[in-house]
């Protein structure tokens, strides 16, 4: 068990959903943890906009992340997956129920695997399309049926999860990644990417692209490199959306920044769940800006006020703008309303949500007027 988290350590592997936690801590921690029970949770529930990665690995090649948790779950001592996945993604549900299926069949899962000591069940559930459900607590909560609210940390999930449980939980992504520096070796995964972040990534690429698509390439391609990649810009670059919903708006000035963990954070950038949105010059900016409000204040769950109402009134300040209705100090009040959801807020989605109105201000100020 040990060799196991070892190798995943020596291949660097950091989480793939948004925060880059390293994962071998993740497993050592709940394998660390007292407990007769633990759990692995694979998060599927992809909800990000922009975001397709996890369901074109579940719907094309279930097996790798369902292989990565039985090889987290080993790790870890854990006698129970559950594979949480999103609701919208139907072909990823059938093609992982029936995965698991033949896992069963083939001897993988069960009690005594393969005629070991090592003994495990993967059960797979589907979201009812919230958003906030991605969120590690939130889900765990929704696992076991109750409304899907995020839980205050700590306790974290590593000792204290599912029912109360040590548990991990990563990503479909992650867990494919995993299972790759486990088959081929962390020495053979770590020929690729930087040497702090090192690896392939998937990528989404969307928007004004000549060939929209998934993308996995190393660690540390420029930004630039990966748009000619996918046949470059149809028009004129105007901006481009790293990270998804909860990451930044960006402008042409970007495309020499290198695509790793450690060069994004020093550009100040996130890497997120690998959303990559291209909006050519054609584009009203301020469309997609209000359309990501609206979608926060729809999805905020209401468990605490920042977020609550943070995310009402952005969307109420930038329809005034877009309508020409916009009152004297209403960029203050966006900023103040902006700052207060991210210092404030209980979980990611609040703290987020303005991070594209703060980062498009600073670029474009002229979207946002004052009345
Ligand atoms: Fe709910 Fe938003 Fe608070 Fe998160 S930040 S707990 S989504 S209200």
């Amino acid at each position: 068990r040990q060799q196991v988290i070892d190798e995943v350590r020596k291949g660097g592997l950091a989480g793939r959903g948004g925060a880059g936690f390293a994962s071998a801590a993740k497993w050592e921690a709940v394998a660390a943890a007292p407990g007769p029970h633990k759990y692995v949770i694979v998060n599927a529930d992809e909800s990000e906009p922009g975001t397709f990665k996890d369901r074109i690995l579940l719907e094309q090649d279930p097996w790798r992340p369902l292989e990565g948790a039985l090889l987290a779950a080993y790790a870890v001592g854990a006698t129970r997956i559950y594979v949480y996945i999103r609701g919208e993604y139907p072909l990823a549900l059938a093609r992982t129920r029936e995965a698991v299926d033949i896992l069963r069949m083939a001897g993988y899962l069960g009690s005594g695997v393969l005629g070991s000591r090592f003994s495990i069940e993967i059960e797979v559930r589907s979201g009812a399309g919230a958003y906030i459900c991605g969120e590690e607590t939130a889900l765990i909560e929704s696992i076991e049926g109750k409304r899907g609210f995020p839980r205050l940390k700590p306790p974290f999930p590593v000792t204290h999860g599912l029912f109360g449980a040590p548990t991990v939980v990563n990503n479909v992504e992650t867990l494919a990644a995993a299972q790759t520096i486990l088959e081929r070796g962390a020495e053979a995964y770590c020929a690729y990417g930087t040497p702090k972040s090192p690896g392939p990534k998937l990528f989404c690429l969307s928007g004004d692209i000549a060939r929209p698509g998934l993308y996995e390439m190393p660690f540390g391609i420029p930004l630039g490199d990966l748009l000619a990649r996918a046949g470059g810009v149809n028009g004129k670059l105007q901006a481009i959306l790293m990270g998804g919903a909860a990451g930044a708006l960006v402008g042409p000035e970007a495309l020499g920044t290198r695509l790793s963990m450690e060069d994004m954070r020093a550009a100040g950038l996130p890497l997120g769940s690998g959303v990559v949105m291209v909006f050519n010059s054609s584009r009203d900016l301020g469309e997609p800006i209000r359309r990501i409000a609206r979608f926060f204040a729809h999805e905020s769950c209401g468990k605490c006020y920042p977020c609550q109402l943070g995310t009402q009134r952005q969307t109420e300040i930038l329809e005034r703008a877009a309508a020409g209705a916009a009152l004297p100090g209403d960029r203050q009040r966006l900023l103040d309303v902006a700052w207060t959801m991210a210092d404030a807020s209980l979980c990611g989605l609040g703290q987020t949500a303005a991070s594209v109105t703060l980062s498009a201000l600073k670029r474009w100020p002229e979207l946002f007027p004052d009345g």
